[in-house]
């Protein structure tokens, strides 16, 4: 016998991991070149020179039982300290290493959090739409309830939406900015509103309402009117999940951080709650020398120049072409308006011309498509034809 939860989950590939499973099939069928993949958040540029710079520094310098041994379960004190201090100095919060827990990445990240929050089976944890597929995994993971609430036309929260469903079971409301699928960003004035929302509730109910801000794209962002605000300045009962998986092109070495705000009014208990969610699910001693090049690292990102000269290629061929697009501030992403109601059929269209695309129903919101444009800008630059041709089947051209 087999838990049945766990093997549905696993025997069933996610939306995006088949298409991508699928890209890797056409290729070797019909040649890589003719195949347009932008299905997968994969970064594609190096790494900065920094990370491989650090690693071989680490390596030959520190003996070999200190840097590869167990660090403290909640992470190495001097990574988490530095990284702190960082924080402290780049947003100004009062933060210290003993309110940040290692971990490996966003994922592990806000599974833990969402553990350490869920307080009942069936807390409720909201989420405005589209937001990342796995959400509604990590939150029914826990033994809560996701709840997905509409967002407005600029894909922002919908805050009349958010006020009708607040109750005394909502644990806490879980953000993305800059936002998968979307691209979009939550400036200062979203989440100064959100933030009074959830303290006039956290107020009526007598608990606190966390926010929960997914952070795996903060730095991802190309135009320097685009400010991301620190969720933790603007809302005391923060709970960031960072990780650099996509800063510093590092996903395939699993390395993040929790951060619970120092203005958080059960600080101390939540992060006792975070510690021991970790304990509970396996999640201690993130990989020893991957914290320590996070912390060294921690700033820093790949060549974000080739992500904007994308986004721009992008945006503009699509445009150009008459598709309907969500401008992108940030992240590697673009929402585009499918031009038929249903985006599945809209993908499968897109296949004819070896164009990869994402529908957004897993996404929670239906009529849109994402495609990823963390490729290599000769991949954009081909496509241009096949978008053209694409647009044409819609009579957009
Ligand atoms: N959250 C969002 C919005 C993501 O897009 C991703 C990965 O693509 C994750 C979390 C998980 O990131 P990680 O690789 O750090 O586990």
């Amino acid at each position: 016998m087999v838990n049945q939860k766990a093997y549905e989950l696993g025997s069933k590939r996610s939306v995006i991991r088949e298409i991508f499973e699928y890209a890797k099939k056409r290729s070797e069928e019909i040649g890589a070149e003719n195949v347009f993949d932008f299905s997968i958040g994969n970064p594609s540029v190096p790494a900065p020179a920094a990370v491989n710079e650090t690693i071989c520094r680490l390596v030959t310098q520190t003996p070999s039982v200190a840097l590869h041994g167990y660090t403290s379960a909640q992470g190495d004190k001097t990574v988490r300290d530095t990284i702190a201090a960082k924080l402290q100095s780049r947003f100004g919060v009062e933060i210290t290493g003993d309110l940040l827990y290692m971990i490996c990445g966003a994922a592990a990240s806000l599974t833990i959090a969402l553990h350490a929050l869920t307080v009942n089976e069936g807390d409720e944890f909201i989420v405005f739409a589209p937001f990342f597929t796995e959400y509604r995994v990590f939150v029914e993971g826990a033994g809560a309830k996701l709840i997905a609430l509409p967002s407005n036309e600029a894909l922002l929260p919908d805050f009349k939406a958010l006020k009708s469903a607040l109750n005394p079971r909502v644990r806490g409301v879980l953000i993305n900015s800059p936002n998968n699928p979307s691209g979009v960003v939550y400036g200062q004035n979203t989440l100064e509103e959100l933030a009074e929302i959830l303290r006039a509730a956290s107020k009526e109910y007598g608990q606190p309402i966390y926010l929960i801000s997914d952070e795996p794209y903060r730095e991802l962002i190309y135009d320097e009117t685009t400010k991301v605000p620190f969720p933790m300045t603007v809302y005391d009962d923060t709970v960031v999940c960072y990780s650099y998986s996509k800063a510093l092109s590092l996903p395939g070495e699993r390395i993040g951080y929790i951060a619970v705000s120092p203005k958080a009014k059960e600080k101390s208990k939540l992060y006792a709650a975070v510690c021991g969610a970790g304990r509970k699910l396996g999640f201690v001693c993130a990989p020893a020398l991957f914290q320590r090049v996070a912390a060294e690292c921690d700033g820093l990102t790949g060549d974000l120049s080739v992500y904007k000269k994308n986004r721009d290629l992008l945006y503009g061929i699509l445009t150009d072409c008459g598709f309907s697009c969500v401008y992108p501030d940030g992240a590697f992403y673009l929402f585009m308006k499918s031009p038929e109601a249903d985006a599945y059929a809209f993908c499968e269209r897109a296949k004819k011309y070896g164009l990869l695309f994402v529908p957004s129903d897993d996404f929670g919101c239906k009529g849109f498509v994402r495609i990823a444009y963390c490729v290599a800008t000769e991949r954009i630059e081909s496509a241009k034809k096949r978008f053209e041709m694409l647009a044409k089947e819609y009579g957009l051209q």
